[in-house]
């Protein structure tokens, strides 16, 4: 299932792991990117209405490519966590198989935010 042009602009901000990664899962996944870089206005508003815990230089968002992306699985309801876990849970495991170490956010303290993945190393 090819990206809309949003989720495809939106993925072009991410590093070139990242975009292997989503590319790969949208083939058999129906689903969007919401977010990829985040500039520091964005960041800053993200952590003032509470989305992120991170103040801006904080976030993968803003490492630029962005070191992180934030994936929701179509059509989109927010309500529905187990949408989530099963788009996640690919992810995963094609990152896996890809060779790229990446994070869940759903597993992150205090705040398990479900789209959210981000590269473990450094690059
Ligand atoms: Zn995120």
């Amino acid at each position: 299932m090819p990206l809309s042009k949003t989720s495809r602009q939106k993925l072009n901000t991410c590093h070139s792991d990242l975009i292997r990664l989503i590319e790969a899962v949208a083939e058999t996944e129906k689903c969007a990117v919401i977010c990829g870089f985040r500039g520091r206005y964005e960041q800053e508003k993200a952590y003032h209405t509470g989305k992120s815990k991170a103040k801006w230089g904080q976030s993968k968002h803003n490492f630029k490519p962005s070191h992180a992306v934030d994936v929701v699985p179509e059509p989109l309801n927010w309500e529905d966590i187990p949408a989530f876990e099963k788009l996640g849970e690919k992810i995963m495991a094609k990152a896996d198989e890809l060779g790229i170490k990446i994070k869940w956010g759903k597993n992150f303290k205090g705040l398990a935010d479900y789209p959210h993945f981000e590269l473990t190393e450094d690059k």
